[in-house]
């Protein structure tokens, strides 16, 4: 077996629904919705099943998925992509970001990661050749760390990675960091594997915004998004990563090698979706708004503090507020077996000691579970 993988063992994710479903707990660990699947995407996808066709097919995507992806940068963010060769679709954004570390990294490359990292990233970055460094963001409100950012780069820095809105923090980078980020970019020549998977999720009139916007930033990002969060279909794993052709090329010759394509039928259903009004859109984040409040609200009432959410699916927690001195990775797991309620503990993001231990919690679910939830844990403390 691969050290890299003996190393792993299996993810906190599985390790926590797994817990969850043998213990009868209310699943808040796992990100994925609970109800929100919109009907028209699912009878997109029966009519082009219906239809067909069902064989491969082409490698970069179907045209009309990619024009699609096109037009909601367009739309949305201002963004002006080629569908031809700027847009590829991949089975998931985690066959995304595998696809731009094969392709963009020489052995020995160094990734910078800001921590809590999503998982995906070390083991991507190493099974590629790279190196990954993490620089920690610090709690409560996780603003980027400028100096530790200018610390780490070195001679064989060659890409960051920006996952904004972030998972598991909850952070949505603002302007001023988009343009200190973009800046060093071009100053140290670096690429970055931007993660927007959560784009579309945020909360407050507050709204994401692309890095690849900035203009000095344009030819330096892959900007990568997930069907399975923007219309809640986390099963489906559809992807798409835009960049400019001399970016995205390699990266395709990176995709025809690991799945080469993506189902047709869920590709055009995915197409339609992008279509969808302005409603469904910021219905899907006043939806997400109205139950991370319900979830924060219930917790503050227990006197639980938690800290600032301004997108994604997640909450996060300080474990001290539960147990001062505890380790979030036993008390997720006593949460799971002695409340009723599974969460994911932060440390399964980290690189490096010196983290806070927290707890995620995951709002994105039937809010009848998440009052009950925290019935639970008001019985439980
Ligand atoms: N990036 C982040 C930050 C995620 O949270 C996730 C999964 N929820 C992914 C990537 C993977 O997305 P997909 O399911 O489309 O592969
Ligand atoms: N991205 C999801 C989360 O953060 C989980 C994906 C997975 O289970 N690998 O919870």
């Amino acid at each position: 077996m691969n050290p890299l993988y003996r190393q792993c063992g299996v993810t906190v994710f599985e390790e926590m629904s797994r817990l969850a479903a043998e213990h009868g707990a209310i699943n808040l660990g796992q990100g994925f919705p609970v109800g929100m699947e919109p009907p028209a995407l699912i009878e997109a996808a029966v009519a082009a099943t219906r239809a067909g066709p069902h064989q491969y097919p082409p490698m970069l995507g179907l045209p009309a998925l990619r024009e699609a992806v096109a037009a909601s940068a367009r739309r949305f963010w201002g963004l002006e992509l080629d569908p031809g060769r700027e847009v590829l679709i991949t089975s998931g954004a985690s066959e995304a970001l595998c696809d731009c570390f094969l392709a963009l990294l020489e052995p020995g490359d160094e990734v910078i990661l800001l921590e809590p990292a999503y998982d995906v990233y070390p083991v991507a970055i190493r099974a590629a050749g790279g190196v990954p460094v993490g620089v920690r963001l610090d709690p409560p409100d996780w603003r980027l760390p400028r100096q530790r950012l200018r610390a780490a780069i070195g001679p064989r820095t060659r890409a960051i990675v920006i996952n904004d809105p972030m998972n598991p923090t909850g952070k949505l980078f603002d302007d001023d960091e988009r343009a200190f980020l973009a800046d060093l970019l071009d100053r140290h020549d670096l690429i970055a594997v931007c993660d927007e998977v959560y784009e579309h999720l945020t909360f407050d009139g507050r709204r994401h915004r692309p890095l690849m916007t900035l203009p000095q930033a344009r030819r330096r990002c892959l900007r990568i998004g997930s069907a399975g969060k923007t219309f809640s279909v986390t099963g489906w794993k559809v992807g798409y990563v835009s960049a400019c052709a001399e970016l995205l090329a390699p990266v395709a010759r990176a995709h025809q090698f690991v799945t080469f394509t993506v189902p047709p039928m869920l590709q055009q259903a995915v197409a339609v979706g992008l279509g969808f009004d302005a409603a469904y859109f910021t219905g899907l984040a006043a939806t997400l708004e109205a139950r991370r409040d319900l979830l924060a609200d219930g917790l503050a009432r227990l006197g639980i503090p938690v800290l600032p959410c301004g997108g994604t699916y997640f909450l996060c927690v300080p474990a001290a507020a539960f147990a001062p001195g505890a380790d979030d990775r036993a008390l997720a797991r006593r949460l799971t077996v002695e409340a009723g309620v599974a969460t994911i503990p932060l440390s399964g993001f980290q690189l490096g000691p010196g983290m806070e231990p927290h707890l995620r919690f995951c709002f994105a679910k039937d809010p009848a579970d998440l009052t009950a939830a925290i019935d639970r844990i008001g019985r439980w403390l």
